[in-house]
């Protein structure tokens, strides 16, 4: 089965949901076939280079929403540090250090719903800084933004705007009541409506089961997004999701495999979570349809050093 799937997306047919539900259930002994379809895939379909992002929080808590696996909704009591918007100064300096690491891309993150005025003028001033000093593509992940927002960044060449499903639609309600599912999908639709490209995925191991998993990597076919952040849950003391059994590192390999093979062109990025989970396994999910990652850290969590991740892109061979 596995090699008739790769042999279909190799002809331009896509994976059906059914397909991709059994092939989520792959045994260990067919593990590597499954990676080496997608990783066939990714060569064919996205070559060598890996995309790599770096971020800032330059807001933390003070969130009002109550997203289960996150540490900033003030919902809940974390360990999360909390601090207000950081101002332009800072963002533009980890700018700076984000492009000497070799980032190809620098995210300006902020908790919350969307930026109050006078946070979205600091943000423009910031971006217009980091384009005029540092010379590296600008992302953006704001919450929920009204057009003329979307407009302005669109205009300051802010190269893709973070704004994640956070998982399928049937399974979202159980990780988030005070924001809709619909309200994120919209989002999308206006980002797409002014050109500003989407950076859309979500989190796997809250507790959805894999056919939800599956649903996700769907929805987003659907919406055409092409790059997809997966983080894996990395429970955090406090929420609700704290006890919550991680994924296996194999469960976390196959589902990257089967996202390759649902989105064969799609930037599949290796978000939040990775050192926790896959611990001494990272480099099998570059092995295995990923090609993009988050360097030098996460929003409420360390990673682990710079050099030792793009160490391992070099012996994997990828292009930085
Ligand atoms: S994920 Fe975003 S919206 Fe949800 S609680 Fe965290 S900061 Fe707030």
């Amino acid at each position: 089965m596995i090699k008739s799937v790769l042999n279909n997306i190799l002809s331009g047919k896509a994976i059906e949901f059914e397909e991709a539900k059994e092939l989520l259930d792959t045994g260990r002994e067919e593990l590597y076939l499954l990676m080496h379809a997608a990783d066939t895939i990714r060569r064919r379909s996205c070559g060598n280079k890996i995309d790599l992002c770096s971020l800032i929080n330059a807001k933390s808590g003070f969130c009002s929403e109550d997203c289960k696996f996150c540490a900033q909704s003030s919902h809940y009591k974390t360990d999360c540090k909390v601090y207000p918007f950081i101002g332009v100064e800072r963002i533009v300096k980890k700018a700076k250090k984000a492009k000497g690491w070799g980032a190809d891309n620098f995210c300006i993150v902020i908790s919350g719903t969307g930026p109050t005025e006078e946070e979205f003028d600091k943000i423009k001033k910031a971006i217009e800084r980091i384009n005029k000093e540092v010379g590296i593509k600008v992302d953006c992940s704001l919450g929920s933004l009204r057009i003329g927002m979307v407009k302005a960044l669109k205009e300051l060449r802010v190269e893709r705007y973070n704004h994640n499903l956070e998982a399928s639609e049937d399974f979202y309600k159980s990780v988030c009541t005070t924001h809709s599912y619909n309200g994120r999908v919209s989002m999308v639709g206006m980002l797409k409506d002014v050109g500003l490209n989407p950076c859309c995925g979500g989190i796997i191991g809250m507790g959805e089961t894999p056919e939800q998993r599956i649903r996700l990597a769907f929805s987003l076919k659907r919406l055409n997004v092409k790059c997809v952040p997966v983080n894996i849950l990395n429970p955090r003391k406090g929420t609700p999701l704290q006890d919550i059994e991680t994924l296996s590192p194999f469960d976390i390999i196959k589902t990257i495999a089967v996202f390759r093979l649902i989105l064969p062109g799609a930037i599949i990025k290796i978000a939040g979570g990775r050192e926790y989970t896959l611990r001494d396994l990272q480099a099998m999910v570059f092995m295995a349809g990923a090609n993009g990652m988050i360097i030098g850290g996460y929003l409420t969590t360390k990673g682990r050093s710079v050099e030792q991740d793009l160490q391992m892109l070099r012996d994997l061979g990828f292009e930085l």
